[in-house]
């Protein structure tokens, strides 16, 4: 499998010349093989996809890990959406409150986007999902909620030779004087055991992160943690957030790989990342 990241930045579209390495681009990664392509978040990174959309490619899973606006704000501007022949099916959380195709019409649709969810030419197919098991062409994939404010999923994605667990807002730390703990009690740990490559959420600074807890992101220390307690043998750092530089991602990191060696290889996620998976 392949997997692209056209988008790593969280919470707002950060374009500045000190942030051309890593990117500016809210999260949405590409996974694909053959003639599958699955999309893991519609953030602001969707529309170069679309733009770059491989042809002859006439359908698109477009996974949804919830609902706030950094994993959506690039849904009405994801050009295959407009072709009439496209197959587009949106996965995302369930709610207790409303239905998926709800929520999402309530960002597609006027004074918010001037196109209606259910007008849009290629008349998407809408499903909810919470902890599920489903396959889409050569992909097995297992989704489960984790921790992070509102209903919100992480993905483990399989081809049968390669793992690759998306974790792109996620606070497994939450709640514990003693984080890592045990595995059964660490959110998301299912989804990341053994994988190949874990996208993680690493917003923060472990300063930073003292005074935010429960704002449903972790600290690069916390992300590292739970990679090593996961058994993972790659990681990228994910969900950069806003204010942190190039410069400044890299320090976090140095900070960290020069206190302690890890057993397993991480970076950050850049834009434009493009990693074979075998
Ligand atoms: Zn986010
Ligand atoms: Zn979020």
């Amino acid at each position: 499998m392949i997997v692209t990241i056209w988008g790593s930045r969280g919470s707002l579209p950060s374009p500045s010349p000190e942030n051309s390495l890593y990117g500016g681009n809210t999260a949405c990664v590409q996974v694909s093989q053959g003639d599958t392509l699955l999309v893991l978040d519609a953030g602001s990174g969707i529309r170069r996809l679309g733009d770059d959309f491989p042809p002859g490619i006439t359908k698109v899973d477009i996974l949804l890990t919830h609902l706030h606006l950094d994993h959506i704000m690039g849904l009405g501007f994801f050009m295959p959406l407009y072709l009439p022949d496209m197959t587009v099916n949106i996965w995302g959380p369930t709610s207790t409150k409303e239905s998926l195709d709800t929520r999402l019409k309530r960002y597609l649709s006027p004074p918010l986007f001037p196109i209606r969810l259910q007008d849009l030419p290629c008349q998407p197919h809408v499903f909810e999902i919470n902890h599920s098991e489903f396959e889409i062409g050569p992909f097995k994939i297992k989704s489960a909620y984790v921790c992070h404010p509102g209903p919100t999923l992480g993905y483990r994605i399989e081809n049968g030779r390669s793992v690759v667990t998306y974790l792109p807002d996620h606070e497994p730390a939450l709640g514990s004087s003693n984080f890592p703990n045990e595995p059964d009690w660490t959110s998301g740990y299912d989804l990341a055991q053994g994988a190949d490559l874990l996208l993680h959420d690493a917003q923060f600074a472990k300063e930073e992160y003292l005074p935010r807890v429960g704002w449903g992101h972790s600290s690069v220390n916390d992300a590292l943690k739970f990679a090593k307690l996961a058994e993972v043998k790659k990681m990228l750092l994910f969900h950069h957030d806003p204010s942190h530089s190039d410069a400044k991602l890299r320090t976090l990191l140095k900070g960290e790989t020069e206190r302690q060696r890890f057993p397993f290889e991480v970076g950050i996620a850049a834009e434009g990342d493009v990693l074979e998976l075998s």
